[in-house]
């Protein structure tokens, strides 16, 4: 079984080192972002959408070039687990998403989704062992055609500095950095 061009013990060692610990929605993301890989359409570079800030930007980052960073990679904030991959010119792709009909099929799976059972009342090694040994068959695939412009990263056009903290921001947000302008998380 692989996840990606990795083994499952090589994926299982990669989240750990990179997200900390080997969470269950990383291993479903795995198997998500490897489905999507596998039906890919024609095409040499694709984008990635996810549309959870929950776990699965760590599968997309770690099994595919997308990234946050680079901006291959967008994130919406639907509260859905499903990735979508596709070709960044013709915007035709494929969405890969946790099936919640085929989940009803493992039970501990299903109990950790819909939380019904408190943290310490968990199986873990009985869910990372569903979760493995479902592998694709909790997931359904789509075609999908995407709007690239839609999601194109914003220039960030003209550089003021901020005359409240002197640092450098873009002028199109207004008389002051948005920093200064309360949105601050220091406090
Ligand atoms: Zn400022």
């Amino acid at each position: 079984m692989n996840i990606g061009t990795y083994s499952y013990e090589e994926y299982v060692h990669l989240v750990k080192s990179f997200h900390g610990s080997m969470a269950p929605g990383l291993l479903i993301g795995g198997f998500i972002v490897d489905l999507a890989m596998k039906n890919l359409p024609e095409g040499e570079f694709f984008d990635a959408i996810c549309e959870t800030p929950v776990c699965l930007p760590d599968a997309v980052q770690l099994l595919t070039p997308c990234t946050i960073g680079n901006g291959w990679l967008k994130v919406l904030d639907f509260g859905r687990f499903a990735v979508a991959l596709y070709d960044k010119d013709s915007g035709k792709g494929v969405r890969v998403y946790l099936d919640s009909e085929k989940l009803k099929n493992w039970s501990e799976a299903w109990s950790w989704f819909f939380k019904l059972k408190p943290k310490k009342e968990q199986n873990s090694e009985l869910l990372l062992g569903q979760i493995k040994e479902a592998g694709h068959n909790m997931l359904s695939l789509q075609p999908v055609q995407v709007d690239p412009p839609s999601l194109q990263r914003k220039k960030l056009g003209p550089v003021a500095i901020c005359p409240a903290c002197g640092e450098a921001y873009p002028a199109r947000h207004g008389e002051r950095c948005r920093g200064c302008q309360g949105e601050s998380p220091y406090l």
